[in-house]
């Protein structure tokens, strides 16, 4: 398979998509990203590296670490976790606070915000230093320990988070929050602030498509059985409410932040990263998510 002369195809094919699309201005630093930034990253499993574009430059991550997040707690907790968070896709928008009033402080799954403020807080029980255990975590991950957290991106969101502080109060009111809600949303909001560059990002989500397994090392990070979940919670809850058109689309679990990057997984083949940060009404990213049909088009490479 020439990745290569795909991904450079895909960038030619999608580039009357550039400029299409709003960014996401809620988060004071992500309204002065360049809106014509254009990167894509594919990691195979086999040690292959293809890029093009601004696929080296770090971009503020936001909602994709909700996967690797709900994935340390999952390795830790195992499968009591699911006391306490769902799985099944909302169809509500990322910050609804209404189903979650509904259902009585039992977050739909992990991958919306209301259930990544839950999983914050069961890593904040689990872990001795949080901040520092979590990004050695996402350094491990990613192969690369120059990875780090943004904290002014994190202050700009916390002085802005209202709706996640609304749903920080719900859930503590519910008794699903079991430290204090500030220290649970500063926590947070550090984690959605991680910069990786699509090829970092490439990197960090092989081991999804590797059985778990950190990929040129016999060392698993979880078991095959957490990796086929883990999988299936992105296939189902990682694009808001697109998981279906993604599905439909592109064929591949995956997970979006209002950033303008995805990741995305194949089983046993690669895992890539896309960045464009102009942003389509359901909140995904624009030219990236045609840019990955593209590429399971062009390479008939999907879970299904
Ligand atoms: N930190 C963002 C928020 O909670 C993440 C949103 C996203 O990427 O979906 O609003």
């Amino acid at each position: 398979m020439n990745y290569q002369q795909i991904l450079e195809e895909i960038a030619a094919e999608t580039a009357d998509e550039a400029g299409r699309g709003q960014l996401a201005t809620y988060i004071p630093e992500l309204a002065k990203v360049p809106p014509d930034r254009f990167g894509i990253h594919l990691a195979t499993l086999d040690g292959g590296q293809f890029a093009f574009g601004d696929a080296e430059i770090p971009f503020s991550i936001q909602s994709i670490v909700k996967v690797l997040a709900v994935a340390m707690a999952y390795g830790k907790l195992g499968e009591r976790l699911w006391q306490r968070v769902g799985v099944e896709p909302s169809g509500t928008a990322f910050n609804s606070l209404v189903q979650l009033e509904y259902e009585k402080g039992i977050p739909r799954n992990p991958l919306i915000n209301a259930g990544a403020i839950v999983i914050a807080d069961v890593l904040l029980d689990l872990l001795d230093d949080p901040e520092t255990e979590f990004i050695a975590f996402v350094r491990k991950m990613a192969a690369d320990e120059t990875i780090s957290y943004n904290l002014q991106v994190a202050e700009g969101e916390k002085a802005t988070g209202f709706r996640n502080a609304a749903m920080a109060n719900l859930l503590k009111s519910f008794g699903n929050i079991r430290n204090d809600v500030n220290r649970v949303l500063d926590f947070y909001f550090l984690s959605c602030s991680i910069e990786m560059s699509c090829r970092q990002l490439a990197q960090s989500f092989l081991p999804f498509a590797n059985h778990g397994q950190l990929p040129g090392t016999t060392e698993k990070v979880f078991t095959i059985s957490q990796t086929k979940r883990l999988n299936a919670l992105m296939q189902t809850c990682g694009f808001y409410d697109e998981a279906g058109e993604f599905t439909f689309k592109v064929g591949l679990p995956g997970k979006s932040g209002v950033g303008g990057g995805i990741a995305a997984v194949c089983p046993k083949q690669f895992a890539v990263a896309v960045w464009s940060p102009l942003l389509n009404p359901k909140g995904n990213s624009h030219r990236g998510m045609k840019a990955l049909e593209l590429l399971t088009t062009k390479t008939g490479f999907s879970v299904f």
